[in-house]
């Protein structure tokens, strides 16, 4: 029996993960949801807690919290906000934290269940984008696991599965090149919300999907790689590969390369996290070769997606640049959702909290908080 907690159950990827559990119990595996969270989905947090009964859930918006408790559910605490994420998550009576809250919010509570030595299976990116030296430290001293969600990450992982990670020579991570792959750099002025948040590959939710289309994704994946694999930065590339089929590739030293393919379907990373180093037979969706026509690779353009070359200046710069880059990538994506700048600004106002960023190489957690918070005002005073 594996007792799971979801943060984060109700956006794309929690959604996904009870469809693996409910695939789990179908097949022998036994799973149990302890706690669920959800930022602020009533709706769809009622239902889950219909379903799956959990012992817990926490919620961050206090309207619904009140309503949530007025519900009084018999065998399902109701708590509140990141003081409830983080009581949650060094609770001992569950084995697995699925990590998947939206942005820097995951970083603290994901903390929490590392040092509590749980396996942590990681949809969150910022929290290795910003905390990578410190997160990879603290799992060694507690025993936690930290098994990656994220297709890319999951797929070089299947794929050193068995290696000696002496004999890795580059990563290689794939890329679908999001909605602007073709659009010439001209043209990206004219880019409108909906234009961006049109994914051609992939469903997720809004943050990323911006993330996609400035692939900035990709970037934060590079400095996720360097962190979870320890490999430096200029060992690591991008390929773009608009089929995403090939989720991503290790070559090794004597020149061989492996690959690990599928559709792309998030269930598959998600349960692969959950039941490592195991399978457990599923009944997603299959690959269909005979109608698969190409595999296709292009370089990236950074001059197009600067996005992209500010991730691997700031990974190469090191210390608290990543902090930066992250806090104010958030910014620039909920001011461009928001109607406040335009799509062609995003890597302009990065690039301005990058330069103007005093490096520090030595820090600890609360410099990161310090930071980020700075990050974001002095974007916010000037929007
Ligand atoms: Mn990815």
């Amino acid at each position: 029996m594996k007792k799971i907690s979801i943060f984060g159950s109700t956006g794309s990827i929690g959604v996904n993960t009870l469809n693996v559990i409910d695939n789990l119990n179908n097949n022998g595996f036994n799973a149990e949801i302890v706690y669920l969270s959800s930022n602020s989905n009533f709706d769809i947090l009622t239902g889950q807690i219909n379903k799956y009964k959990p012992k817990g859930v926490i919620i961050n918006n206090k309207e619904s919290y009140e309503k949530l408790k007025s519900l009084n559910f018999s065998n399902t605490e109701i708590l509140f906000g990141e003081d409830g994420l983080l009581e949650v998550a060094s609770r001992d009576d569950y084995d697995i934290l699925v990590s998947a809250l939206v942005g820097f919010a995951g970083l603290l509570p994901t903390i929490e269940a590392i040092k509590k030595g749980k396996r942590i299976a990681l949809a969150n990116k910022e929290t290795l984008v910003t905390g990578g030296k410190i997160i990879m430290d603290l799992i060694k001293k507690s025993g936690a696991e930290l098994l990656p969600i994220d297709s890319e990450h999951s797929a070089i992982l299947q794929c050193i599965v068995g290696e000696n990670s002496k004999e890795i020579s580059k990563l290689i991570i794939t890329a679908s090149g999001g909605p602007f792959r073709k659009l010439e750099k001209n043209k990206f002025k004219d880019v409108t919300v909906d234009d961006a948040l049109n994914h051609p590959n992939w469903k997720m939710g809004k943050k990323i999907t911006i993330d996609s289309a400035t692939l900035m994704n990709k970037g934060l994946e590079v400095i996720e790689a360097k962190w979870l694999f320890d490999i430096n930065p200029e060992n690591i590339e991008v390929l773009i590969h608009p089929q995403s089929i090939i989720h991503s590739m290790v070559e090794f030293t004597d020149g061989s390369v492996k690959s690990q393919m599928g559709v792309p379907d998030m269930k598959i990373p998600i349960q692969y996290a959950i039941t490592y180093p195991e399978r457990i037979h599923s009944d997603f969706e299959r690959m269909d070769y005979k109608n698969l026509k190409d595999l296709t690779f292009e370089e990236p353009d950074f001059d197009k997606f600067e996005c992209l070359k500010l991730a691997f200046d700031s990974l190469v710069s090191g210390g608290t640049y990543p902090v930066v880059l992250n806090a104010a990538n958030e910014i620039a994506v909920e001011l461009f959702l928001n109607s406040k700048v335009k799509f062609i600004e995003i890597p302009g106002i990065i690039k301005n909290s990058l330069d103007n960023h005093k490096n520090l190489t030595n820090f600890e957690v609360s410099d990161i908080l310090t930071i980020d918070k700075i990050t974001r005002k002095q974007i916010l005073d000037k929007f």
